[in-house]
């Protein structure tokens, strides 16, 4: 009998065919990351990948029962996939898993094209929380939608071709940086400077402002838009590129987005492999980085009318539906870095590599705004893990009083759905290029199997 506990390093504890599997869900990992950097991106694959699989789209009123595998997309930027289970649904709940995919990033303003010294510019609006020194000098590609006059869309996906340009933001030589040397981290860089270089050409004449209308032209050439279409659009620049293997053994995975979509992937994949009796669903979220608000986000009411339209279809109520349900909150939490120890505390943080981290709660100072899931409900998913043999943690996010966060966690669990939160540990959280380990992320696709498949 062993009565002490000690956190496992993954890694080391799998064997040679584990660490092939590992590194084989990896691969598919990185190119769902890769079309899904923005909520509309991961919403449209996680559609594709379900239609695959002979997934239907489902809408309210539509009469279901066990065995249905179903889809619901709610305005192309939050997807909601449900397999119906055979088990009574009054009795069991839904077995529910709840990432987001939307990341932070710089959407585009509603008037966003300007001209100054011979460059045209685009004005951005940063989305969620970043760092803003860190997103100068790198490659940008620029994503989304157009609504033109009328209600057509049109897509907009500029720089992660390897033949399309890039934009960029501009940072000052070092050479003269020296007042700008002296200014706090967070004020170097400010919001409104954050603009991207977008052209240099100007359109023949020596007007004023020529090289904007060169790229007036080259917008309606290309996607048939004037200039107030960018007050019926939704763009934003988000950091170019694939992701990308990190370390001569390729353990970890750098790339944007991994918050959350490191959580969303193995979610999907979990609900598309289990094979439980309990009615699962999986969600993938937007707005988290904002607050969770909207009609998209996790506060939006459209969660509950699928889970009451659903139960009302196979003859239960509701309200028991809903007590009875249970939801793993599936987002990412911080690694421990030990260039930045301080701001952590040693015994409670989670650590890179040693697998998914269960967080009992979130919040900041006393607990502040957190949905602290109960020991019941944490001794539920720790059966589940155990029971299965997953390598997994437990942490909290940081040092007592030294920030906080929180997920989407706390709106599931104010509906009355036994909620906990779990996720992948990353470095770098919030950055352009975030930083995950390869253990963890299969952890996490293991625990979200045993979850659902838990009797
Ligand atoms: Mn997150
Ligand atoms: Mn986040």
């Amino acid at each position: 009998m062993d009565y002490e506990y000690t956190r496992k390093n993954y890694f080391k504890e799998a064997g040679k065919e584990e660490l092939k599997a590992m590194f084989d869900y990896a691969e598919g990992y990185k190119e769902f990351l890769f079309t899904s950097k923005t909520e509309r991106g991961a919403s449209a694959t996680a559609k594709k990948l379900c239609e695959e699989r002979g997934y239907k789209p489902y809408m309210f009123g539509d009469k279901v029962k066990a065995g249905d595998k179903l889809y619901f997309v709610n305005r192309d930027k939050n997807i909601f996939i449900i397999r119906i289970g055979t088990n009574d649904i009054a009795k069991h709940g839904f077995k529910i898993m709840a990432a987001h995919v939307d990341s932070p990033r710089l959407d585009l303003k509603p008037n966003p094209l300007y001209e100054e010294s011979g460059v045209a510019y685009f004005k951005t609006h940063y989305y969620g929380g970043i760092k803003k020194y860190q997103w100068p000098t790198i490659a940008l590609a620029l994503e989304g939608v157009v609504v033109l006059r009328g209600g057509k869309r049109v897509h907009v996906n500029v720089g992660d071709d390897e033949k399309d340009p890039v934009f960029y933001i501009t940072d000052l030589l070092p050479h003269l940086s020296q007042e700008q040397n002296e200014l706090k981290l967070g004020k170097a860089i400010s919001g409104e400077s954050l603009n991207a270089i977008v052209g240099a050409l100007p359109e023949g004449s020596e007007d004023k402002d020529a090289v904007k209308a060169a790229v007036l032209k080259l917008l309606h050439d290309k996607y048939g838009m004037t200039e107030i279409d960018f007050q019926t659009s939704e763009l934003c620049f988000v950091p170019a590129g694939k992701p990308r293997d990190v370390g001569f053994d390729r353990a970890f995975i750098s790339a944007y987005g991994h918050d959350d979509k490191v959580c969303a992937y193995p979610e999907m994949t979990a609900l598309f492999e289990g094979n439980g009796k309990d009615t699962v669903m999986a969600i993938f979220a937007d707005k988290e980085e904002t607050g969770s608000d909207g009609v998209t986000g996790m506060q939006s009411r459209v969660i509950l009318d699928l889970m009451d339209c659903i139960s009302r279809s196979l003859g239960a109520d509701p309200v028991i539906v809903r007590y009875n349900s249970k939801c793993i909150s599936a987002d990412v939490c911080a690694a421990y870095d030990p260039e930045y120890s301080s701001v952590f505390e040693k015994r409670n943080v989670s650590y890179i590599s040693c697998g998914a981290s269960v967080t009992k709660y979130h919040g900041a100072r006393g607990k502040a705004s957190t949905n602290d899931a109960s020991a019941e409900m944490v001794g539920y998913v720790r059966d589940a893990l155990e029971d299965e043999g997953v390598v997994y943690q437990t942490g909290e996010l940081g040092r007592i009083d030294i920030g906080g966060g929180g997920t989407v966690a706390k709106f599931i669990a104010n509906l009355g759905i036994d909620t906990l939160d779990m996720g992948v540990p990353v470095l770098s959280m919030h950055a352009p290029y975030e930083v995950i380990s390869k253990a963890d992320l299969y952890s996490m696709h293991r625990a979200m199997l045993a979850f659902v498949n838990k009797q």
